[in-house]
């Protein structure tokens, strides 16, 4: 996902940690070189700048210039601000709020983004690492496919879902979910909504409506990691809109440019919780920015 950007940082700081002595001037062609790299990644470019700025700020002090090893200063540097720009102050972004049982986990997002994939992975997670009893249940009631597809999943891993009962709205089989939930004694239930291609009006009420009935605990946008600056679009209408509390991003495993996982926290303000690697029920693993930023320096 990072190769392309791994890569051109890669040969900014070679240069750097061969040349010894750097004045200021060398840190900032660097930096220019830096902020061209993060921009043809699909950073978007007021979090490209502000990184620059950020890293400029704490490495034209002599504590750098005066260093012995300037150019190592300079890529500590870097690898703390993608950590932050990657997570914010949050120690632990990867982490559910899921105490109360049953806590509800509402899954949005567009069709084909791997929602109902990411859900099935998800419980999977929780039902192996964690011990939770889990319960899902499709809302997809325009796409039978979608909610056999659930089906599916849930034998395959071991997890319980919800019986299809034909006829029912989405705000039906969420009450349902809730109730069996409750009565079977489940630790969480997640319901994966409808997704369609595009975001529209129909969508977000159904989306709102179920999420005024589930109360969740969590709210998480499945987007696919390989659109870039679309996926962070994406996320930012549906938080306007619905308010998600976390972000999985999809097809890591891909040869994106990987800007989404780098724009994602600063311009939504939402952690990204999770990254899909695969079409696998195994391929998801927490975020954890200090090894993504370990990633992008290679
Ligand atoms: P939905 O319409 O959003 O529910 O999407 P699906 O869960 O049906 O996923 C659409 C396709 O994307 C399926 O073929 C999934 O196997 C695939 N997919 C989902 N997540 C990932 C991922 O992280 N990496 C890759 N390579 N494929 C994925």
């Amino acid at each position: 996902m990072f190769e392309n950007l791994s890569e051109r940082l890669g040969g900014v700081f070679d240069r750097l940690t061969k040349q010894g002595a750097l004045s200021e001037d060398d840190v900032k062609t660097a930096l220019r070189e830096v902020r061209v790299a993060l921009l043809e990644a699909d950073v978007s470019l007021p979090v490209a700048r502000d990184f620059v700025k950020a890293v400029q700020a704490k490495a034209t002090g002599s504590a750098v210039t005066k260093s012995v090893t300037p150019g190592q200063q300079v890529i500590k540097i870097v690898h703390d601000e993608l950590k932050h720009v990657l997570a914010g102050d949050d120690p632990e972004p990867g982490k559910l709020r899921i105490d109360n049982a049953p806590a509800p986990i509402l899954m949005v997002g567009l069709q084909g983004s791997g929602k109902t994939t990411t859900t099935a992975k998800l419980a999977k997670r929780l039902h192996e690492r964690e011990r939770k009893r889990v319960l899902m249940a499709s809302l997809d009631t325009n796409r039978p496919a979608a909610m056999e597809q659930l089906q599916v999943l849930g034998q395959q891993i071991g997890v319980d879902t919800l019986p299809i009962v034909k006829g029912e709205t989405p705000v039906q089989i969420a009450k349902r979910a809730k109730q069996q939930a409750t009565l079977g004694g489940y630790d969480v239930y997640m319901l994966d909504t409808a997704g369609r291609l595009h975001i529209d009006a129909e969508l977000i009420a159904q989306a709102a409506e179920v999420r005024d009935v589930a109360n969740p605990r969590e709210t998480l946008l499945v987007v696919d990691g390989l659109t870039g600056q679309d996926a962070v679009n994406v996320a930012t209408e549906f938080d306007d809109k619905i308010g998600v509390s976390g972000v999985v991003l999809t097809r890591m495993d891909g040869d994106g440019r990987g800007g989404a996982a780098l724009s994602m926290r600063a311009v939504t303000g939402k952690p990204i919780k999770f990254v899909g690697l695969g079409e696998k029920m195994d391929a998801l693993e927490t975020f954890e920015p200090e090894r993504i930023a370990g990633r992008i320096l290679g």
